[in-house]
């Protein structure tokens, strides 16, 4: 392998966007990836006429850096737009399916909390700003608890943060995990008012929303390896990163071949585990401050069912579980209702998720627990009255980071950190957002300062 001025260690979505920015700013990056695949957590696999994901559902649309980057890879023509019905979202709360209220008239009406509930939930609308304004932190349980009290906390805004980070929201931090979130209480004062607010603007912009491709996510990931050709290596393992009288070296296997490439700039886009153990030998702070970014397992239980199966067939984006139903099951994406390709025609594909920080330990189950555990909580839900037709398991030990408190100074530890080792730099979703839209505008914004540094260096050089 010939050396290169930067390596990009991880092919999901973070490595490839970051490549594709890096080669629009005149750089000529290669990209390493351990799997036999590129794309990382974003995996579409098509199987008896079922569309399945192995990880995210759909993107947002509407992220400037997300709609120039679909303009650069010409697939505008490939995207599909989700259906109007996956507005409507439901919270599994005593054992029914209930509509999310996303109003005050909503929550006036629903059923989702008793009248003492939504009295206080209303409190929402006259209440001041608390600690986030003053510069302090706090966890998405305290922050709803306190905003909206503990009734809607729980059926209302604990549900989102598990759907969002399979997390626990008493350990979460909402201003790190959940930006938008703090910003409705620091902007509008109250969370209703600025829902509202952004609902309008959504509705007076026309919004794209939630978006996939014809044939899933992967057409994203697998357009960004194309373009990239011979310069994306699969199946080969970043195992090291070191330096030697000032260069950087990277340790790479390829099957049982290991070799050492010399390069001026590395990018690790690794899961923080992953990319701990890389600089393990390079540097004693990065593993101690990457290591402390915890991530938790989710397993995917894709469910089909034929025609007439289902007396409630699935109709809105899905639903979520509240706390105080029984464990294990963290939601459903009522995937074939978001997307109709995702199922034959007139058969059902659910989607839905166990495991998470309050159940770990379900990622060791086999598959036919796992199915068991997914058909016996999702059958009184939709009133099944047969089996599903189709079953996929797909497992993720190391699924989702979580921004717990105290990651805006783990973040800040990481980047100074990269400062002592000039020529390293970390992206992906352990530190910024780890929704897709955040991390290809991460990668945009690193592409931008890896190209400023690498001109810097090479004037230097010459
Ligand atoms: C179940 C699930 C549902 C989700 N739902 C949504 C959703 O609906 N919408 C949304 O926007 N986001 C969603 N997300 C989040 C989103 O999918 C991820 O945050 C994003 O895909 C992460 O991309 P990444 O490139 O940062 O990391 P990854 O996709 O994890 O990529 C890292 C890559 O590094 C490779 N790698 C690891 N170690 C090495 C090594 N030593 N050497 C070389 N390569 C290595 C891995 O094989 C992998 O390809 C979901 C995630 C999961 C798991």
């Amino acid at each position: 392998m010939a050396t290169r001025r930067v390596i990009i260690a991880g092919a999901g979505i973070s490595g490839l966007a970051l490549a594709h920015n890096l080669r629009a700013l005149g750089l000529d990056p290669l990209v390493l990836e351990q799997a036999a695949r590129a794309g990382g957590k974003i995996h579409s696999e098509q199987r008896a006429g079922y569309l399945c994901e192995w990880g995210p559902a759909g993107l947002q649309g509407d992220d400037p850096a997300v709609q120039r980057l679909l303009r650069e890879l010409a697939l505008d023509a490939r995207v599909e737009p989700a259906q109007a019905a996956a507005r409507r979202r439901f919270v599994v709360a005593a054992g029914e399916l209930v509509p999310v209220p996303t109003s005050p008239g909503q929550l006036v009406r629903t059923r989702l909390l008793g009248p003492l509930a939504k009295l206080r939930a209303l409190g929402d609308l006259v209440l001041g700003r608390g600690p986030i304004s003053q510069g302090g932190e706090e966890s998405v349980a305290t922050f709803a608890r306190r905003r909206l009290g503990r009734g809607a906390a729980e059926r209302v805004l604990y549900p989102l943060v598990s759907g969002l980070y399979a997390g626990d929201p008493e350990q979460i931090s909402v201003a790190d995990a959940v930006p938008w979130l703090a910003e409705l209480e620091q902007r509008d004062r109250s969370l209703m008012m600025g829902g509202l607010r952004k609902l309008w603007q959504a509705r007076r912009q026309r919004r794209r929303g939630l978006i996939s491709f014809k044939h899933g996510l992967e057409e994203l990931t697998a357009a960004l390896a194309r373009e990239l050709g011979p310069r994306l290596r699969l199946d080969t393992v970043v195992e090291t990163v070191t330096r030697d009288r000032g260069q950087l070296e990277l340790g790479v296997r390829q099957g049982a071949e290991r070799r050492t490439l010399q390069t001026d700039a590395v990018v690790l886009a690794l899961p923080a585990p992953q990319a701990a153990a890389a600089v393990a030998a390079l540097s004693p702070a990065l593993p101690r401050v990457l290591g402390a970014i915890p991530y938790v397992p989710v397993v995917l239980v894709h469910l089909g069912y034929a025609p007439g199966a289902l007396a409630r067939p699935p109709d809105g984006y899905g639903f979520l579980v509240a706390p105080d139903e029984p464990p294990g099951l963290l939601g459903a994406v009522f995937a074939s209702s978001v997307f109709p390709q995702r199922a034959p025609l007139a058969h059902a594909l659910v989607s839905t998720r166990l495991g998470g920080a309050r159940n770990p330990e379900l990622v060791h189950l086999s598959d036919a627990e796992l199915t068991q555990l997914a058909v016996a909580r999702l059958t009184p839900l939709l009133g099944a009255r047969q089996e599903p037709a189709f079953v996929r398991v797909v497992r993720h030990v190391e699924a989702l980071p979580q921004y717990t408190l105290g990651h805006a100074a783990r973040v800040a530890a990481v980047d100074a950190a990269e400062e002592h080792q000039p020529g390293l730099y970390f992206t992906g979703n352990g530190y910024r957002g780890l929704g897709i839209p955040d991390c290809i505008r991460n990668a945009a914004t690193l592409a931008q300062r890896i190209a400023r540094e690498v001109t810097q260096a090479r004037a230097h050089a010459a």
